[in-house]
């Protein structure tokens, strides 16, 4: 059993840093579970669509929402809509349905009148840390916010996405050695090579 608690240490580890798009990640992942009424994905059960895209100040939204939903990038559960919002849709398969949680505008307001928010956007390096004393008091704010003052919730909509099937055969490349799963292996003649290979060694003519 997990709480938010000890998702934020996990998500911290994970994202390299606390910050309040992180817990907002938590927190947005929570409400759509609560919404869609289903535990954390222990297996392929969720998807997640992420509205942040890369050039997004609030990047550690989407580790959020992996900590919390358990729809992981290694268990391609998770993709990005190039829409620049801090919005998540969650995706129950087994019923087919799913959930849009959004940030209200007004908390975004507020973080981005945040001392964090300048700090953030006049750092000269983008990995600079952010001072604690300076995140603390914006991330007690997030979490202690009610869900409903954090985000707008979608009615349940019906939602489902076609899974493909998992491979479990290997073969070997025959130039590098590496195993390889079977449809990414490319066939010159009798060899069987890997793309990397495969891009390195011209054909035969
Ligand atoms: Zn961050
Ligand atoms: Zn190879």
């Amino acid at each position: 059993m997990t709480d938010v608690k000890c998702e934020l240490e996990c998500g911290e580890l994970l994202h390299g840093h606390p910050c309040p798009p992180l817990t907002l990640g938590v927190r947005a992942g929570h409400a759509a579970l609560r919404a869609l009424a289903v535990p954390r994905a222990v297996e392929r059960e969720l998807f997640a669509m992420v509205e942040v895209t890369s050039d997004h100040y609030g990047q550690g939204f989407a580790d959020g929402v992996q900590v919390a939903t358990g729809c992981t990038f290694g268990k391609d559960r998770i993709v990005r809509l190039p829409h620049g919002k801090l919005g998540l849709t969650l995706l129950d398969q087994r019923r087919r349905r799913a959930v849009r949680v959004a940030l209200r505008a007004a908390v975004g307001e507020a973080l981005e009148s945040s001392a964090w928010f300048r700090a953030v956007r006049s750092a000269g390096e983008p990995w600079a840390p952010v001072p604690r004393e300076v995140l603390e008091p914006i991330l007690a704010f997030v979490l202690d916010c009610e869900d409903d003052h954090l985000f707008s919730t979608s009615p349940i909509f019906p939602m489902e996405l076609e899974e493909g099937a998992p491979s479990f055969r290997t073969v070997p490349c025959q130039a590098c050695g590496d195993l390889v799963l079977e449809p990414y292996v490319e066939r010159r003649g009798e060899a069987q090579l890997c793309l990397r290979c495969a891009e390195r060694i011209p054909p035969r003519r």
